[in-house]
């Protein structure tokens, strides 16, 4: 898409992006999610949903993700991180296979495996877009991401990861619905970290020659996924700054 098409849209679907300190002291107690930062959607040739090359805007998000939950562990904050993960024999339509469990598509990036082993970090796999309602306990109805907002007793949610316009919107759509109903006090604000964001880039050229398949322009979709959460009452920013370490 050419540039100056995606300048006009960006400009008639405007984004206010702010900037969010984390200092300490004073801060609203803040939880970070990770979205999918799995191989299968951030890490080059690693599956059908993975980028085929080098992806500024997925390298980008990963190394400023990796960065921010370094900084929350560090600081011993909580760390709630999705893992998109799919039985073999349960198809997500409509998208090819991915993430398959069992295989490395569903594990934790390279820049990020750690988090399993950190006492700050809680991990989910989830087998749908949104991991709100991939939080919930088939069986008993619980809600594993419900439960760790209450129990850390947190005001303020950041939100990273992939995809900006699919499974970060749908999460942030559906934590500020929970939360406008109650389900999710004490939090306040959905905050979406926009340079820890991306999605995938499917140009029309190309999907035009594939079959069953629909463009994905990745800057402008990247752009649309922000704001949609910021429609839905998500803040967005595009730089987290951090205080000295208490
Ligand atoms: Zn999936």
């Amino acid at each position: 898409m050419m540039s100056q098409t995606i300048d006009l849209l960006k400009k008639e679907l405007p984004v206010e992006e702010g900037r969010l300190p984390l200092n300490g002291d004073g801060a609203k107690t803040t939880g970070l999610v990770l979205v999918d930062l799995v191989n299968g959607f951030c890490t080059v040739g690693a599956g059908n949903l993975a980028p085929k090359v080098a992806d500024k805007q997925i390298s980008e998000m990963v190394e400023e993700s990796a960065r921010i939950a370094r900084l929350f562990c560090e600081k011993k904050w909580p760390v709630f991180a999705f893992l998109d993960t799919h039985h073999p024999d349960i198809p997500e339509h409509p998208y090819p296979p991915h993430c398959i469990l069992g295989t490395d598509e569903a594990n934790l990036i390279p820049a990020l495996q750690w988090l399993e082993n950190d006492p700050s970090a809680t991990l989910r796999r989830k087998d749908c877009i949104d991991g709100f309602l991939g939080s919930i306990d088939k069986h008993d109805g619980s809600n594993v991401f419900v439960d760790w907002v209450r129990n850390n007793d947190i005001k303020l949610l950041l939100v990273v990861g992939i995809c900006t316009d699919i499974c970060v919107l749908d999460f942030v759509s559906s934590a500020l619905s929970a939360r406008n109903r109650g389900f999710l006090s004490p939090l306040e604000d959905v905050v979406v970290y926009s340079r820890a964001c991306a999605t995938y880039d499917l140009p029309l050229h190309i999907a035009e020659t594939l079959k069953d398949t629909i463009a994905h322009p990745q800057e402008l979709m990247h752009h649309i996924g922000l704001y949609m959460a910021q429609g839905r009452g998500a803040k967005v920013v595009s730089e987290v700054s951090f205080g000295a370490l208490p």
